[in-house]
């Protein structure tokens, strides 16, 4: 069906098409890009499909930038206007041996073919000017009904490749869509095939649902997914009201990973911040996260903050964790009910304000100004950094100098 609908293709992505159709061949948008034009939504990035095979595409676009990265698949990246257009030959998959990636992938003249190797209806649409947008799948009354449905059989194209599942999941919270009751249905009774899937591939899909405007329906009504690759978080997963609650509070979040990471975990019962720690950047570990991120949500996981708080306890916090840390704590105490942390983000920003000295590089004693000190230069620096965040000693060289001498003999009295 052949649709009066109008996508506003970017010049750098219609003279790819353009040059693909006067080597008469067929070329559309499709994919994501579709769906999120007639959403009003800005699209990420441009895919196109073509009738032409790889060869005849690498043909077409003799003299541009080419990448060859997925020729295998028939994908290869054209660079026009400077910016990256992936160009896919139309192509049906193959069997599914490890229902990860197609054993191999077949390359045919017939969009129709294309479009119904594709994951979901709303993805399965395509769009060029001369024959405006083509949807044999019903994906944009799916889109005006707002459910993720699978394009033919939910449980067979689960099979063939179970990251669908997960897929599924990520487009129902990033768009605030439902999931379509067959779809559904599947994803429940499929989750477990998630294990042969890629590491990598499951924690991107994960971050993108986590940060989804839906993430919450979708945490409530399918727990046994993320079960699956979060051993850790079953206990809260399966119980009913927990979850509930869980959920509420990650949504109230910002739409940061690390940050939503953490407060699932920091909702497992029966463990101490550390050993919460320990089991978030185990699973961590083992979907493949980034160094960074391993780390950072263990300083979340470990948020700390006294009821009563005063400028010598900001200061320290500040200090240690570093004003974006920081901030990502109070926030993440926000999400959880805590309701005393305006105090503590007023105070932040007087501190800041002032430059006041939180750190060894601020203060105004280095180590070369204690000769003979030795081995305690780096203790007397934080004594007298201490002194200056408890408001005891301005940050003066003079004046530190005078306090640790004070200290010094203080010691040799005792
Ligand atoms: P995003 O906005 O996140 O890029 P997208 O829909 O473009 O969303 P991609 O992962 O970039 O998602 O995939 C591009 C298109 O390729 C999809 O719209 C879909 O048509 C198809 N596709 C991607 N992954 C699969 C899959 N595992 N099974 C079937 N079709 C897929
Ligand atoms: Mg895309």
């Amino acid at each position: 069906m052949v649709c009066t609908v109008t996508v506003s293709v970017p010049d750098f992505v219609q003279s790819v098409l353009g040059r693909l159709q006067k080597s008469g061949f067929e070329a559309w948008v499709v994919g994501g890009c579709v769906r999120d034009s007639l959403l009003g939504r800005v699209p990420q990035d441009w895919d196109v499909t073509t009738s032409a095979v790889p060869e005849e595409i690498k043909h077409c676009f003799a003299g541009y930038r080419v990448i060859e990265t997925g020729i295998a698949h028939g994908t290869v990246t054209v660079i026009s206007g400077g910016k990256p257009v992936e160009v896919t030959a139309y192509r049906v998959d193959g069997t599914y041996s490890d229902s990860r990636h197609p054993d191999f992938v077949t390359f045919t003249r017939s969009l129709h073919e294309d479009l119904a190797r594709r994951d979901f209806t709303v993805n399965a649409m395509a769009f060029c000017e001369s024959e405006g947008l083509r949807d044999d799948f019903g994906g944009r009354e799916d889109l005006a009904r707002q459910v993720i449905r699978c394009v033919g059989s939910p449980k067979r194209r689960f099979d063939e490749d179970a990251l669908r599942i997960l897929r599924a999941l990520r487009f129902a919270s990033v768009l605030n869509f439902s999931v379509e009751s067959k779809t559904a249905e599947a994803v429940r009774a499929c989750a477990g095939q998630l294990h042969s899937v890629a590491a990598e591939r499951i924690f991107s899909e994960w971050n993108k649902l986590l940060c989804g405007k839906g993430a919450e329906a979708v945490l409530c009504e399918f727990p046994t997914v993320p079960a699956v690759f979060f051993e850790e978080l079953r206990p809260l997963l399966e119980d009913p009201a927990a979850r509930r609650q869980t959920a509420e509070c990650v949504c109230r979040a910002p739409t940061e990973k690390s940050l939503r990471t953490a407060l699932l975990f920091r909702a497992l019962r029966g463990y101490d911040a550390e050993e919460q720690a320990a089991l978030a950047q185990n699973a961590l570990r083992r979907l493949h996260a980034e160094h960074k991120m391993i780390v950072r949500v263990g300083a979340l996981i470990r948020t700390e903050l006294p009821e009563s708080v005063s400028l010598p306890v900001i200061r320290r916090l500040l200090g240690r964790n570093g004003e974006e840390l920081f901030s990502a704590q109070l926030a993440l105490l926000r999400a959880e009910g805590r309701t005393d942390t305006a105090a503590a983000e007023r105070l932040k920003t007087e501190i800041l304000a002032r430059e006041d000295c939180i750190s060894l590089p601020q203060l105004a004693l280095k180590g070369n100004d204690l000769p003979g000190a030795g081995k305690r230069t780096g203790m007397l620096l934080n004594a007298a950094l201490s002194a200056v965040m408890d408001g005891l000693v301005p940050n003066r060289k003079a004046d530190l100098l005078q306090y640790l001498a004070q200290l010094q003999s203080d010691e040799t009295e005792q």
